[in-house]
């Protein structure tokens, strides 16, 4: 008796596009089933964040086809998430997004298996990543998507010829929302422009230098910061951490910040500044959510399997008022601190008055470095030299009374170089220090 199998219509939807020629094709598209095969059994995606979009993509990705999924997130569930990340329910609060996400998926789409990964990105290495296709991040930290950019630059290899090797490449799509606004892009590591190389598109960073907020404020935010991150612990005004959620400590902060603006003469300061600055709120809609996932899971589709031409490079979307989007190709930055190799070049006016915490101040708010936290290292005489550190205690305390010492002091020459390493990229960076006015000791 033969065995009658039924005819699996679960992909036909599928098949009409990738059966059969289309005039959008890339160029080296050959319509087959091979490429429904590839997607189903071979093919490995990286969702990074299980979120407002990751729960979004994992949903797409599982109904597009694609059954080798991972997924990797550090936070866990909280109750505010359940209005949008509608892969989690009330019970589900406390426990691990990609864990809870991966096993909702799992159940309910037979065939797909969505691994979860219930840590940073930070905590694998190349060979973690080396391992997939295509990775799609949905991700709301800029420090997190630089990270994973310099991490994917790092896996392209390159020939004698200096070529990058394009079997090394692991095309990156990265969607990001804000509110009513999104934008989707496509990043060929090393070929097209990558987050670095567009650095300036983020707005200025949320944390303020300590020294500003101590000792300079300019602006309310300025204030705010003071409170929370000096007064509070000083004052301990309800013997406990600060709570942005209470009314009483947000008031407390209020209050504080508006003594502090009066005296500095700033003005702006709100209740509800107070609120966003010290919750560090991003608005979420959970529509734009579902449409930047929906281009971002297309992209990989089409990079995936060739169909149609993928998007050059950057499409932004607005529906605050009506719907609203373009595309644009953004340009690579020849002197990008990710994937340029170029050493870029600090000018330096006054190396006997710049002070080593100046020099850090510079690298933290600059538009083109935006630096956390850097930890700097030069060679002296033929030796390794850290100049400063702040993510090993030990070293910190040895380290820290570099940081009031001028450049001179600290005997660094014109054209010194010196090794950054920060947590916006896996690897460290060079940059060089040029004097402009070297002035010359007189005895
Ligand atoms: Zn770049």
């Amino acid at each position: 008796m033969v065995e009658i199998v039924p005819l699996n219509k679960k992909w036909n939807y599928l098949r009409k596009i990738l059966e059969r020629s289309g005039p959008f094709q890339q160029e080296t598209f050959e319509p087959s089933g091979e490429i429904l095969e590839f997607l189903n059994n071979t093919c490995k995606i990286l969702v990074i964040g299980a979120g407002g979009l990751g729960c979004e993509l994992l949903k797409n990705f599982a109904m597009m086809g694609f059954k080798n999924i991972d997924v990797i997130d550090m936070d866990i569930i909280e109750l505010s998430n359940l209005n949008r990340q509608f892969l989690f329910r009330r019970k589900d609060i406390g426990k691990s997004k990609a864990e809870t996400a991966a096993e909702f998926i799992n159940k309910r789409i037979a065939g797909c298996k969505v691994t979860p990964h219930f840590c940073k990105i930070q905590d694998y290495d190349e060979s973690f990543y080396r391992q997939f296709h295509v990775i799609v991040s949905g991700l709301d930290s800029i420090v997190a998507r630089r990270w994973i950019n310099g991490m994917l630059i790092s896996l392209v290899k390159y020939d004698d010829d200096g070529n990058p090797d394009v079997s090394t490449i692991v095309p990156m799509i990265d969607g990001g929302t804000e509110g009513f606004k999104g934008n989707a892009r496509v990043i060929l590591p090393t070929l097209s422009p990558c987050i670095d190389c567009t650095l300036d598109l983020y707005p200025p960073q949320v944390s303020y230098p300590l020294c500003t907020i101590a000792n300079t404020p300019r602006l309310p935010e300025h204030c705010i910061e003071y409170v929370k991150v000096i007064l509070w612990d000083k004052e301990n005004p309800f013997n406990c951490a600060l709570d942005g959620d209470d009314p009483e400590h947000l008031s407390f902060v209020f209050e504080k910040a508006q003594e502090r603006a009066n005296k500095f003469n700033i003005t702006g300061l709100t209740y509800r500044l107070v609120q966003g600055v010290l919750k560090n709120i991003i608005p979420a809609v959970s529509s734009t959510n579902a449409v930047i996932a929906a281009i971002c899971a297309s992209e990989v589709f089409k990079i995936a399997t060739s169909c149609y031409e993928y998007l050059n490079n950057y499409m932004v979307f607005n529906d605050i008022d009506g719907i609203y989007t373009y595309k644009y190709e953004a340009e690579k930055n020849p002197e990008c601190l990710a994937c340029s190799s170029k050493v870029r070049t600090i000018a330096i006016k006054n190396p006997s008055s710049m002070t080593l915490q100046d020099l850090i101040d510079y690298l933290c708010n600059n538009p083109e470095y935006q630096l956390k936290n850097p930890g700097l290292t030069t060679t002296l005489n033929g030796k390794n030299k850290t100049l400063y550190m702040s993510t090993v205690k030990s070293i910190e305390e040895q380290t820290r009374c570099n940081l009031t010492q001028s450049l001179h002091e600290l005997n660094l020459s014109d054209g010194q170089e010196l090794v950054i390493a920060d947590v916006t990229n896996p690897n460290s960076i060079i940059v060089k220090l040029k004097f402009t006015d070297n002035e010359v000791e007189m005895y």
